[in-house]
């Protein structure tokens, strides 16, 4: 694979082959995939791109694998101009990158698991495994039934029973681990040691990190191949929101697009919002702590990239907030609203955020901003429980009808 050198240590540059590994045997440092830009550069075009399939594997030449072997539809999801929302934030170019509609499984996690699963395979695994807050169970338990692979997925035991009937319907191995995702994580990472499995977000996590680079390029391309002048994505690890980053300086460098200058915004839940704190208080460390949300999705305490996140807010001069449960609710509800998309308790992280940095004046009215919606609202109904209207009973008569609705509109 030309396009591909290596993989590289983040803390002290030292050079790997490309194998099923994630750590620096020297320093401990995560590895990340080292491509040839002089080589893409030579074989990518905005018109080769245009050409491509309808899916993140557009973007093939800045990916780490040979040929896309499962998730042949995921990604290139709607950008939407959000109108209604930005007239009620006081934004001209606010857009919403909507990922809750994200093929198979309805949450951005489809990207990075198509990668992920299709590297596996390229590496003759035979088993996949992962490690979950919900949506990349679902996700990874999709591929894998469509690539025929065994399947364990392990999640904390106290999961919204929507994700996980969304993983058990595909027919892995669901295992509920008494604890939180960080518990979960720390017991995945000692089986992936013992075990021949492909963990997308462990062994296999530098290239299933590179899936989420496509939420950058497509939006890119999508605005006429211009960057946006902001992003707000939310955080449970900080891959996303490093990733992003990297998607952005990468088209840069490609020549795909002459300059970026995107001011990068992390969402967190305050409830679980170890990278936002750290921020806060001026750290360049982050400090685990327990989560207590209801934006399990991204409840994610000892976030593994949590420190590049912070990097990729003081390099793009962006900024961290945080939003209360109650906030993630009315952020589920204004987003469903004025635009009428249906997001998961992540996607409602980020329109609270997305509202109070507005009201602090973060954006110039006339800035293109674009917000990611990275979940499914079907996926964790049971949150909005006491939080809507109530239905209105009636009998079936026109009578009743006329009393019991038309007499109170
Ligand atoms: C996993 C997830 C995220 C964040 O992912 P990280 O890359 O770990 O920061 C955001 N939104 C949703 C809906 C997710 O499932
Ligand atoms: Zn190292």
């Amino acid at each position: 694979m030309a396009k591909v050198l290596g993989l590289k240590c983040r803390e002290c540059g030292r050079e790997y082959p490309i194998e099923p590994i994630h750590v620096c045997e020297f320093c401990f440092g995560p590895l990340e995939v080292k491509y040839d830009y002089d080589y893409i550069k030579e074989n990518i075009s905005r018109k080769k791109i245009e050409e491509g399939p309808k899916s993140l594997w557009r973007y093939i030449d800045l990916l780490p694998v040979e040929e896309p072997r499962v998730g042949y539809s995921a990604g290139f999801t709607p950008l939407r101009k959000a109108e209604n929302l930005g007239k009620i934030l006081g934004l001209d170019n606010l857009y919403i990158k909507d990922d809750s509609v994200n093929h198979p499984t309805l949450s951005f996690k489809d990207r990075v698991v198509s990668v992920a699963i299709s590297k596996a395979i390229e590496f003759g695994f035979d088993t996949t495994a992962c490690a979950s807050t919900g949506n990349l169970a679902n996700s990874v338990a999709s591929h894998s039934a469509q690539a025929r692979l065994n399947c364990f997925v392990f999640i904390p035991a106290n999961l919204e029973s929507q994700k996980i009937y969304g993983s058990l319907v595909f027919a892995p191995t669901v295992v509920a681990v008494e604890g939180t995702y960080d518990d979960v994580n720390r017991l995945c990472s000692e089986i992936a040691n013992e075990l021949n499995w492909a963990f997308v977000n462990i062994n296999i996590r530098p290239f299933y990190a590179e899936g989420s680079k496509t939420l950058a390029f497509e939006v890119v391309e999508q605005l006429g191949w211009r960057a946006p002048d902001a992003v707000v994505a939310p955080a449970a690890s900080g891959s996303l929101v490093t990733k992003i980053w990297k998607g952005l300086k990468e088209m840069v460098k490609v020549g795909l697009i002459e300059d970026m200058k995107t001011r990068v915004y992390g969402a967190q839940a305050l409830g679980c919002s170890p990278i936002a704190q750290a921020w806060k208080e001026g750290r360049d460390f982050i400090k685990p702590v327990r989560p207590n949300t209801i934006a399990k999705s991204i409840a994610i305490g000892n976030p593994a990239d949590g420190v590049y996140a912070l990097q990729v807010t003081k390099e793009s001069n962006g900024d961290w907030e945080t939003a209360t449960d109650e906030e993630i609710i009315e952020g589920i509800k204004l987003l469903a609203e004025t635009e009428g998309i249906f997001t998961e308790t992540a996607g409602g992280t980020t329109i609270a955020v997305l509202k109070k940095l507005a009201q602090r004046g973060a954006f110039r009215r006339d800035e293109v901003v674009v917000a990611y919606i990275t979940g499914n609202g079907y996926k964790t109904m049971e949150v909005l429980d006491n939080h809507l209207r109530s239905t209105i009973h009636i009998k079936p008569t026109l009578a009743d009808f006329k009393e019991k609705i038309l007499a109170h509109v």
